[in-house]
């Protein structure tokens, strides 16, 4: 299990997050929901030790990782692919991948892995030899959730996925997204301003407003709370 516990972050003299608890389990997918602001993004770059927490901690497996630096989080398999994708863009969509699973020791296994994520995303196989920042939104979307599998994840953190993305390619994301809870035996978490995607992929959900947890339950529950419909599905 990924575990945060009472987790308090904040930049300089600014705090962002109160008191924040989460959970994910192996196998399952949990949505984190709120608005602009509420302090996600600073929660799963804390969680991937990019930012150092101020109280509380984070823990993998019940071992504490507050002196786990993040390369080594990433090797010991809590990857995030971060809002607005961060590709190398000079590099190979190939290159791309290869540098996704840099800290892995089992070489051998790589090559398995990333005929498994063209196979995930066939669309990138014809531009395997193209620079990555030469692809369209979609396309580096797909690039970026790659290049995070080939690090083997057990927990992968995905922040805004459906950011800037069409439509048509959203639901491609989507299909893949259940391709991989279907194959791959992780813990996923997932930051989108779009709830209603977020929450449909999602067993459970978290709801965090200016940095505190204010809800949390199954998927259904959720969308079935006025309060979440009405804030976040603009339903009246
Ligand atoms: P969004 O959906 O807009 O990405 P978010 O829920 O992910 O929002 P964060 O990006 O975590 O929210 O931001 C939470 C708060 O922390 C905001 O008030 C933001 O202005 C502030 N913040 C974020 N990054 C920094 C930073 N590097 N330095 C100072 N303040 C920051």
């Amino acid at each position: 299990m990924l575990e945060v516990k009472n987790l308090e972050t904040g930049y300089g003299d600014v705090q962002v997050l109160w008191d924040v608890n989460l959970e994910v389990h192996k196998g399952e997918t949990v949505a984190l929901i709120g608005p602009n602001g509420a302090g996600k993004t600073t929660l799963l770059n804390t969680i991937c030790g990019l930012l150092e927490p101020r109280a509380g901690a984070v823990l993998l497996e019940g071992e504490d990782l507050s002196s786990v630096p993040g390369h080594d989080r990433t090797r010991r398999g809590v990857v995030q692919i971060p809002e607005g994708r961060k590709l190398f863009s000079g590099m190979t969509v190939t290159d791309n991948l290869s540098m996704g699973a840099y800290c892995r020791r089992d070489k051998n296994e790589v090559r398995g892995d990333m005929a498994w994520a063209f196979e995930l995303f066939p669309e990138l196989v014809p531009l395997k030899d193209r620079p990555a920042g030469s692809l369209s939104g979609g396309q580096q979307q797909m690039c970026a959730i790659a290049r995070g599998l080939m690090a083997r994840p057990r927990y992968l953190l995905i922040d805004e996925m459906s950011l800037g993305v069409a439509p048509v390619i959203v639901d491609r994301l989507i299909v893949a997204i259940r391709d991989i809870q279907a194959k791959a035996d992780m813990g996923l978490l997932i930051v989108e301003q779009d709830v209603g995607l977020a929450l449909e992929l999602a067993d459970r959900g978290y709801v965090l407003e200016t940095g505190r947890m204010v809800g949390s339950g199954r998927s259904a529950e959720l969308l079935d709370d006025p309060r979440i419909t009405e804030a976040y599905l603009g339903v009246a």
